[in-house]
């Protein structure tokens, strides 16, 4: 077994082999595909070869990892131009007329039902294809970690990005804060909610899959000129494949392998 068994999808890939450990790796952003409906989106092949159109080299990562680890990665095949999978529906970047710098003209003066489509042939499928994974895991009764991998561009208006990698956390920061110091011991520059901050709002997938059903889970970003050649690619899967493990060690012996994590302190929760 490669690791490369593929089983097509109308919108996404699923990769990798479950090998019985905890991990479920999901890729929102690894696809640049377009359905041929909406030709290039009126949008140079330069420009969607871009960050804006996809995240550079997680394809790569994350297909290495689910290798690494024997786990199954679901990645979504279609561009972020069309619709962007870690918003929620209706959110004002989910379907971006304007993306750094870069307008998008097929996505200017969209009829509700045009966007109701691309909803409910790539976003929703791609988000049951997870449901469906995280479920019978948990009929199961397996301890599962949701592992949501990103990659993020050096630069952004004209300000360098020093992170070599981010972890985004919000509502449960403990395997967050595990993997941040286990990378912090590999010398690495990491950044805390850097990039991006992790919100209720402005990301969709971890807070449906791992917030919204209380599994642990971690959301990470790596820079992009890192993992844009093979080589790099294979770096991050080893050191990710290698780290992994302990944190999930780590947080087992803290806080035990229970699915379910315990009350954070939300208005209104029991003891
Ligand atoms: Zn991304």
């Amino acid at each position: 077994m490669t690791g490369t068994d593929v089983k097509e999808a109308p919108c996404f890939a699923v990769y990798g082999t479950d090998g019985g450990g905890p991990f479920v790796l999901v890729s929102d952003h690894a696809g640049r595909a377009i359905p041929p409906e909406l030709g290039d989106l009126g949008v140079s092949e330069a420009d969607r070869a871009r960050h804006i159109g996809w995240d550079i080299g997680i394809d790569g990562v994350g297909r290495a990892l689910a290798r690494k680890l024997k786990a199954v990665l679901v990645e979504q095949i279609y561009s972020r131009l069309v619709i962007d999978c870690n918003r929620a529906p209706g959110h004002r970047t989910s379907v971006v007329k304007i993306s750094d710098g870069t307008p998008v003209p097929a996505n200017q003066d969209l009829q509700p039902e045009q966007i109701a489509h691309r909803e409910n042939t790539i976003l929703h499928p791609y988000h049951a294809r997870i449901t469906q994974e995280l479920d019978a895991r948990l009929q199961a009764g397996r301890p599962t970690m949701v592992v949501a991998l990103h990659s993020f561009t050096p630069e952004m208006g004209g300000v360098k990005r020093p992170w070599q990698v981010g972890l985004l956390h919000n509502h449960d920061s403990r395997l967050a804060v595990i993997l941040m110091e286990l990378l912090r011991q590999e010398g690495l520059c990491v950044g805390d909610n850097q990039p991006y901050a992790l919100t209720d709002t402005s990301d969709y997938t971890i807070p449906t899959h791992g917030e919204k059903r209380q599994l642990p889970h971690v959301e990470i970003e790596i820079r992009q000129d890192l993992i844009e050649q093979p080589s790099g690619q294979e770096e991050w899967a080893d050191r990710l494949a290698r780290l992994l493990p302990v944190a999930w060690n780590e947080f087992c012996n803290l806080y035990g392998s229970d699915t379910v994590v315990p009350d954070r302190g939300k208005e209104g929760a029991a003891a």
